[in-house]
C-alpha cells in the first residue's frame, strides 16, 4: 500500500513515520509512504501556495494550481484508489473507515492549512473527505499522520501477533478488555486471579465479558 501525502510543511511529518510499527511497515515493504513538499509544485517566483480569499474576510486560502501540479504528476505515475483531503467537516474517522482503507492500493492524502483549500481541489480531485474529531488543528499534517498510523497497522504482516488488531476497541464494535503484566502482586493490588489460571477459553470468555462490560459502561452507543 502506497500513501502519497502532500503538504506545505513536510518537516512535520518527518518523525512520526521513522519508528515504531510505521517504521516497520516500511521496512517490510507492506507500506510505502511518501511526503510531497507543496510548494515544489508551485509556478512563479514567489513559490506561493496561497492568497487573500475573494468576498473578503479574515485568513488566507490555498491556491488550486500547485495542488493540481502534485496530484497531476503522481496521477501519471500510477492509479490511485482514493484523493483524501483531511477536513474537520469530513467524515469522522473511525475504526471502519481505517479497516476499508487497509485494503486499498494507493492514497493520496492533502494537508490543508491557513482557512482552507480553495473549494475547486474539493470538487475537482477529492474523492473522499476525512476528519479526526470535532476540533479544529491548524494544519492537516497531524491528521494525515493519524489516518495514516490507524490503517497501516491493519494490513495483514504489519503487527507482529496477527490477532492482536482484531481485538483492539471498536473491532467488533466493542471496547478492549483490561490488560495486566508483572508483578501479579503490587503493593497488594492484585491481578485478578483467572488471568493466572492458564485456562484459555475461560481466560477468552472473562476478556470477552470485561469488553461487553466496559463498553456498556463507556460507550453504550456502539452496543445499539
Ligand atoms: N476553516 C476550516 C478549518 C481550517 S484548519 C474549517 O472551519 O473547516 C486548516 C486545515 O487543517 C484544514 O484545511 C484541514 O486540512 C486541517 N484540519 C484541521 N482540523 C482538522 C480535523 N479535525 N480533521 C482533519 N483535518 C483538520
Amino acid at each position: 500500500m502506497r500513501f502519497d501525502i502532500i503538504t506545505v510543511l513536510p518537516g512535520l511529518l518527518e518523525s512520526p513515520f521513522t519508528h515504531s510499527i510505521l517504521q516497520r511497515a516500511q521496512k517490510k515493504g507492506v507500506a510505502e509512504i511518501v511526503v510531497h513538499n507543496l510548494r515544489d509544485y508551485a509556478s512563479g517566483k514567489q513559490k506561493s501556495v496561497d492568497d487573500y480569499p475573494y468576498g473578503g474576510g479574515s485568513g488566507m486560502v490555498m491556491t488550486i494550481q500547485p495542488f493540481a501540479a502534485c496530484i497531476e504528476k503522481l496521477k501519471s505515475e500510477r492509479e490511485y484508489d482514493e484523493v483524501i483531503f483531511m477536513s474537520p467537516d469530513g467524515e469522522t474517522l473511525n475504526q471502519k473507515i481505517a479497516n476499508q482503507l487497509s485494503i486499498k492500493g494507493n492514497i493520496i492524502i492533502l494537508c490543508g492549512h491557513y482557512k482552507g483549500i480553495d473549494q475547486r481541489i474539493r470538487d475537482i480531485f477529492v474523492t473522499r473527505e476525512i476528519s479526526i474529531g470535532d476540533y479544529v488543528l491548524s494544519g492537516g499534517e497531524l491528521p494525515a499522520a493519524v489516518l495514516v498510523d490507524a490503517v497501516v497497522r491493519l494490513i495483514p504482516g504489519v503487527l507482529s501477533d496477527e490477532t492482536s488488531a482484531l481485538s483492539d476497541s471498536f473491532q467488533n464494535d466493542l471496547l478492549d478488555a483490561p490488560v495486566y503484566t508483572r508483578p501479579a502482586d503490587w503493593n497488594g493490588h492484585k491481578v485478578p486471579d483467572i488471568l493466572l489460571s492458564g485456562d484459555t477459553p475461560k481466560v477468552e470468555q472473562w476478556r470477552f465479558e470485561q469488553a461487553i462490560e466496559r463498553t456498556k459502561q463507556r460507550r453504550p452507543d456502539l452496543l445499539e
